[in-house]
Order: C-alpha cells, then structure tokens, then sequence
C-alpha cells in the first residue's frame, strides 16, 4: 500500500506554498488507494513551538487535508512530533559511529563560509573537509573550546535516482555536497537524518516535496544505504514564487492562510492552488476528493510557479 506523509515544520501559519506541498501529497497517495501519515517536524523546539503545531493541524483539518495515521487520531500523538523521537536518531547516529563514518566538526559558521568552495547553484555551499583529517590530539584541543557538530563522511561517488516528477538526478556527494551533518553543535540533530530515520520507522513508501529539497535526496539514499533501510519513491514539485520572483516564505502575509482565511472558503484555496499545479484548468473551488478525478503528475509543471498578483479578490 502506498503510505505518503505530511512532513510539515510548524515555524509559523502555513502559507500557500507548504498548502500545495499537503495537497499534491494526499492527492498522489490517495489516487492510489494510500493513507497519509502526519509527522510534525519540530527538531527546532524554538522555532516550532507546539500552539504552531496545533495551528498547523487545525488549519490543514480545515482545508478538509485529513491524515490516517498521526495527532489527533490514536492517543499516541507524541510519537508523532520529532522532538520527541530523538531517541531514534542517536541510535541511528550510533550506528554510523561505530562504522567509523562520523567525525566531529569544530569549524564556526564564518570559517564555514571561508572555506566552503565552490558555492553551489541553489546557494548551498560544499563543506571543505577542514575537520575530516584532524589527529585525536586536535579534536581533543579544540573540544576544550567549543563542542563540536557532527559529520557524515561521503564517499567521492555518485548518487542516482529516478525522481517521479522530475526525473533522473544525479549528484556527486564528495563533489557537490561534501560531508554533512549529522548533529549540530548544540545537540539539535539535522534533518537529513531524521527524515530518514523517520520515514523509515513510519514506513513511508512515497515522498513528495518541494523541489527545494531535491538536492537533499542524495544525501538521503546514502543514508538509506548505510542504515540498511529502504528508500521510498519521491516526486519534488516546482516550488510556488512569490509574484516578483521570490521564494515564498512565512514573511508573505498575503500567501498566508491567516490572511486568507475569513475570506475566501476551503474549496477556493484548493481549487485555485490545483489550478496553479497545471491539473484543475476552471480554477473552481475544490475539494481534495473532487480534485483526485483530475490529478495528474503529467500535468504538474517542472518550472517553478509564479503566484499572480492577485490570487483571490479579497
Ligand atoms: N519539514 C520540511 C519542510 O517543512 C519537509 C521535509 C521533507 O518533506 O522531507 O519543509
């Protein structure tokens, strides 16, 4: 059975943006009979504190975007915000130690910047390999001054996969990503690890995301590989622009639910988000179940989309 999942982290009012990302995810595992698992990611306790989770939940309830498994439904919702799974990633985490694999990073965020060459196209930039090499006598000098972050050494070979929207994509980790992290330096561990553990545990078999986080999938599938766990499908979407070409963030009020919400209905949002997805070509209000007659991936553009000027006349 294809189980998708709602990944959302609640660091403010969901926008349209993480709205379309909900929608095309229940629509692709719905349309094949799946169920929708919700997991809050709230690694960064200070930044998602738990009345955003709340929000987050009420807000996707009333867009009529339900999930199967999750808070709210089983009396176990805790297990379903990653602040409370951490247990999980230091075993993981664990894993990978014991295979030699980890090393401790003492480098600070502008020597990063210094030494991080060459800055990729989406801005990332490629960890330098400053830390990879240091002696014992090193790591133990520089931990007296500053405790270290965590990194996953990644070997010089290439990554592939077939991504269900986009297509083939390939990266190099040594090349273009370098060693990543694991764990910061504060303890908080990264997303990459712990979206992988998680879908895993929940057994997610499809991903779908911004195309955002494409250039994270590789560093995933290594992740895969090396825990032993089976990678899911994954479709990344075009991500929504703001209209001067933007990326949408949580800063554009006027893309934000709370703005929308007292205006416009439930079915308005969805209808014209599904317009803008290239499958719902009246723009009508919608409901995600009158959507999956319509739904299509052939029809989700791969460029990114720019929202109009005026979406809703409010
Ligand atoms: N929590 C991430 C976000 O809200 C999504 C991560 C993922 O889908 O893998 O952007």
């Amino acid at each position: 059975m294809t189980v998708g999942r709602f990944a959302p982290s609640p660091s403010g009012r969901i926008h349209l943006g993480n709205i379309l990302c909900c929608l095309l995810a229940w629509l692709s595992a719905k349309q094949k009979g799946g169920k929708i698992v919700l997991r809050i990611e709230d690694l960064d306790t200070a930044r998602c504190p738990r009345r955003y989770a709340q929000q987050m939940m009420e807000d996707l309830l009333w867009l009529g975007l339900g999930w199967d498994e999750g808070p709210l439904l089983d009396g176990r919702d805790e297990s379903y915000f990653q602040s409370q799974r951490t247990e999980l990633y230091h075993a993981a985490l664990e894993q990978l130690e014991r295979r030699g694999l980890v090393y401790p990073c003492f480098c600070t965020r502008a020597e990063l910047h210094a030494a991080s060459a060459p800055h990729r196209e989406d801005g990332q930039t490629v960890y330098a390999g400053t830390c990879r090499n240091l002696s014992a006598s090193q790591r133990e000098e520089r931990a007296k001054l500053r405790s270290p972050a965590l990194r996953l050494r990644v070997p010089d070979k290439e990554f592939s996969f077939m991504d269900g929207h986009m297509g083939h994509y390939v990266e190099n980790l040594e090349r273009d990503c370098g060693d990543f992290l694991l764990r910061r330096s504060d303890g908080m561990f990264a997303y990459q690890l712990a979206v992988v553990v998680d879908d895993a545990a929940m057994g997610i078999t499809e991903v779908v995301r911004g195309a955002d986080l494409l250039s994270s999938t590789p560093r995933q599938l290594y992740l895969y590989q090396l825990l032993n766990l089976t990678p899911p499908t994954f479709y990344h979407f075009p991500l929504l622009l703001a209209p001067d070409g933007r990326r949408l963030s949580k800063r554009d009020a006027d893309a934000g639910l709370e703005h929308l919400q007292g205006h416009v209905s439930a079915k308005e949002v969805l209808g014209k988000l599904a317009y803008l997805a290239g499958f719902h070509p009246s723009g009508e209000p919608s409901s995600p179940e009158e959507l999956l007659k319509e739904f299509s991936w052939e029809n989700v553009p791969l460029k990114d989309i720019r929202l109009p000027e005026k979406l809703f006349s409010i």
